[in-house]
């Protein structure tokens, strides 16, 4: 018997539920629960009421509304895949249930344009007493590419130095701008300031200022950005022999045009303004108007390639392989009605939630995905719709 709640209702929810829904030897019950409950019936009438049974409106903002509904719901463990403003209200009230946790993407204040894993490793000492675990990050990136590098240094390397994550999306939604995942926490992200970590310690760059040319695996040469990524903070901690880690996201001209345009005319602002009366946030005005990240999935066409490269030492002699996974928008939309964004953050919550309750993953206290041993995932991401390659090459990046 294993019960999850799963909170959110968006895009990746979607891919959670139904991925959930289609595996009941690990998912023996799913209820669901989100701020616009009319969002959970759909996904529940999609998934099937034999699998999704029970829908629930809940704003988990409010601990207590979402304690009060762990009672009633009793999970195993809750799901968190609404968006990074949830992660502390959410771990708060599975504190207080006792009710182990997982999430995809790391807490954000909603008033200051800033990541980090600070909060919710504070966490750690009040999770491991009260016997509950909290697995952060696990989707694809951060999640899977936190794994590939766990693989890449148990079964590659003595020591690893180099770590650039690289996350393309050679895929055609035909819309003149959209994002891929909620558009106001995916516009926060890219117009921070770069940071990467070389020799010890934190270098800043300007917001999409370093550009590499990357050939991607059946993708073909795509430009790079250098961004600020989360999993960078939990993997230069948890491998410590990293001289430089990076992470790179492509972009078209196109994006970036309309990015820049929508920055200098204040539109991505997250500084409230007055408008005939009232407040309003340009950024979330913006979220409101744009494509609705789940309704690209119709006639989105070509593939992903996010992957690993690592560069080490095995046996006194340098290498480097890269680990990858290639994932097509038209398939996944064939199989849950999602773009590959959405499949590839979602499948791995449903995989790591399932080594949750298998216990193949249970450790009291807030985890990274890297902490653990990285075989059976791997496995998992093979049979569930994700899989991946490895291949040893050289290093397509200067030192
Ligand atoms: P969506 O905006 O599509 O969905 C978010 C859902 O959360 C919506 O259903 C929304 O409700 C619900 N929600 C928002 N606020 C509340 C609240 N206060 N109480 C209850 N429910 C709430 O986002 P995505 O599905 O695109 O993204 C989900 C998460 O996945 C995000 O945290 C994102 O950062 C993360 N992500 C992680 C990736 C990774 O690889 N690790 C990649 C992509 C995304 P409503 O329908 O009412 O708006």
């Amino acid at each position: 018997m294993s019960r999850v709640l799963i909170i959110g209702a968006g895009g990746v929810a979607g891919v959670v539920v139904k991925k959930c829904a289609m595996l009941p030897e690990y998912f023996s019950e799913i209820h669901l629960a989100s701020r616009t409950v009319a969002k959970c019936e759909k996904l529940q009438e999609e998934a099937g009421k034999d699998r999704v049974v029970g829908v629930y409106q809940v704003d988990a903002d409010q601990a207590s509304e979402v304690a009060a509904l762990i009672r009633k719901v009793q999970p195993d463990l809750v799901i968190n895949v609404a968006l990074p403003y949830q992660d502390l209200p959410i771990m708060d009230a599975c504190l207080e249930t006792g009710v182990h946790y997982l999430d995809t993407a790391n807490y954000e204040p909603k008033d200051e344009a800033k990541f980090e894993y600070s909060w919710q490793w504070a966490y750690h000492e009040r999770f491991k007493e009260k016997g509950i675990m909290a697995l952060l990050g696990a989707g694809f990136d951060p999640g899977v590419t936190n794994v590939f590098t766990a693989y890449a240094a148990k079964h590659y390397f003595d020591e690893i130095h180099y770590l650039d994550i690289v996350d393309c999306n050679g895929g055609d939604h035909g819309q003149a701008f959209a994002t891929n995942f909620n558009p106001e926490i995916n516009i926060r992200e890219i117009t921070q300031r770069g940071k990467y970590w070389e020799n010890g310690e934190w270098h800043e760059t300007d917001p999409i200022s370093v550009r590499e040319d990357l050939d991607y695996p059946n993708v073909g040469v795509r430009p790079s950005y250098l961004l600020f990524h989360e999993e960078l903070e939990s993997l230069v901690k948890h491998f410590p022999t990293l001289k430089r880690a990076r992470f790179w996201m492509t972009f078209g001209d196109q994006y970036l045009t309309h990015l820049r345009v929508l920055e200098n005319v204040g539109m991505t602002s997250i500084q409230p303004i007055e408008f005939q009366g009232q407040k309003i946030v340009p950024l979330e005005f913006l979220k409101a108007v744009l494509p609705n990240p789940g309704s690209l999935a119709e006639g989105y066409t070509g593939l992903t390639c996010i992957g690993t490269y690592v560069t080490g030492l095995k046996d006194g002699k340098e290498k480097t392989i890269f680990i990858f996974n290639n994932c097509d928008h038209a398939a996944c939309n064939a199989e849950v009605g999602a773009q590959a964004v959405s499949y590839t953050t979602g499948v791995p919550a449903m995989i790591g939630a399932s080594m949750m309750l298998q216990g193949h993953w249970m450790k009291a206290g807030v985890w990274n995905m890297e902490q653990f041993d990285p075989d059976e995932f791997m496995e998992r991401l093979n049979k569930y719709g994700l899989p991946w390659q490895v291949v040893e090459c050289d290093s397509p990046f200067k030192r």
